[in-house]
């Protein structure tokens, strides 16, 4: 038999979890139907499948039902949030506000629209990820429209202060959009407690299945105006068109129920197996943990390693553990991490750098194995290194 890797690329994303496939399978086949249908019980069962869905993941952001709306992902809601807002406010101004760490999927929406005459604020961060409040105070102008800055960052884990930005926010009258993929279901999330008028979520990260997110879009104090990307048969008020897929969204909700149910409980397992696994790698001389030490995503290990080869490194570690030096989005580009530069790398550090996801399913035994062999292969290197 051939033994694959242990995963641990959770951040790019998860396995679907056997309790949500189960829940999916029925939408499949027997209860195919169109939830728009409204003239039969084929219709009915499938849009009643989807109202639970949206209660569930309401329910879990402190939303109402009827301000989710779904999507193909977070790239989707990133982009329907952005660009939407940009198109149903550029009377009241083109000013957005966002952070050099953001995913691909924010900061590439707000350059589009750069390209379109808006203009574009990116706030460095502090050596540990996080924004400096202070700056953000000093970006707002009276034309900014939308301030957007990730909840969890999708490499080095680090977790933006949603409420104090929400109050700075609503202050001046500004929405506050946020990519939330990372951490939905991980961290407690709520948009009224953190004043939060948009928010993309997406259930591949979470143990759900590809292809299906959603966006939160506040419906009162402030109701956000949205100007479609999709236009068509009118789905989801208008927002987003396009039939509904609800094996997807039941299997999303499904995935969110049981993360918001098991959080506690993996809260500590996963902060166990984190630590667990620095202690081991924090013995190698050279090591440095990216991102704030506790502000961070669980599960969430992003070291740089002095001294080896970006490219060895992961080469090296590649049949024993499945991990990656960034985001997966952007692994295709050759250019060093936009994240790791951000908190003041070098090019050749940031390179030399691992992304550990620990997830759901990963045990100690694995971390272990994991820990030992990244010793291992480092040091090899090290060794290697000296004699050429
Ligand atoms: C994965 C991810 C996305 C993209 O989500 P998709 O559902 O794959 O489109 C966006 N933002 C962050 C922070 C992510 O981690």
């Amino acid at each position: 038999m051939v033994h694959r890797p242990i995963y641990l690329d959770n951040h790019a994303t998860t396995p679907v979890d056997e309790r949500v496939l189960v829940a999916m399978l029925p939408y499949f086949t027997e209860r195919f139907g169109n939830p728009s249908s409204t003239s039969h019980l084929y219709g009915w069962e499938a849009e009643a499948a989807v109202k639970q869905a949206r209660n569930i993941l309401a329910e879990a952001i402190a939303a109402t039902p009827e301000e989710i709306i779904f999507t193909s992902g977070a790239t989707e809601a990133n982009n329907l949030a952005i660009k939407g807002v940009a198109e149903a406010y550029f009377q009241k101004g083109r000013h957005i506000i966002t952070v050099q760490t953001e995913h691909n999927a924010v900061l590439d929406p707000c350059e589009y629209l750069r390209s379109l005459g808006f203009e574009i604020t990116l706030l460095p961060v502090q050596k540990d990820g996080l924004i400096e409040l202070s700056e953000l105070e000093t970006a707002f102008r009276p034309d900014t429209v939308l301030v957007s800055v990730m909840a969890a960052n999708n490499e080095i884990g680090v977790l933006q202060p949603l409420a104090e930005i929400g109050q700075m926010c609503r202050d001046r009258n500004v929405l506050f959009h946020t990519d939330a993929a990372q951490a939905i279901g991980k961290i407690p999330l709520d948009v009224q407690a953190m004043k939060i008028d948009l928010l993309s979520m997406t259930a591949h990260k979470v143990y759900g299945p590809k292809g299906i997110g959603a966006l939160y879009v506040r419906r009162r104090n402030p109701r956000v105006q949205l100007a479609p990307q999709l236009h068509g048969g009118g789905h989801e008020r208008g927002m987003r068109s396009g039939t509904l897929y609800p094996p997807q969204i039941v299997g999303f909700a499904k995935a969110v129920e049981i993360a918001l149910a098991e959080q506690a409980t993996e809260t500590q397992r996963l902060t166990m197996l984190r630590d667990k696994l620095w202690q081991k790698l924090s013995q190698v001389p050279g090591i440095h943990l990216n991102g704030h030490p506790t502000q961070r995503l669980l599960g969430n290990l992003n070291v740089s390693v002095e001294g080896v080869d970006g490219a060895a490194l992961l080469l090296g570690l590649q049949p024993v553990m499945a991990v990656s030096s960034g985001a997966a989005c952007s692994s295709a580009k050759t250019a060093p991490s936009h994240v790791l530069m951000a908190l003041g790398h070098s090019e050749t550090l940031a390179y030399a750098s691992v992304r550990f996801g620990i997830g759901r399913f990963n045990t100690e035994e694995e971390i272990e194995r994991v820990g030992e062999y990244a010793i291992a292969t480092i040091t090899s290197l090290r060794q290697q290194a000296m004699i050429v």
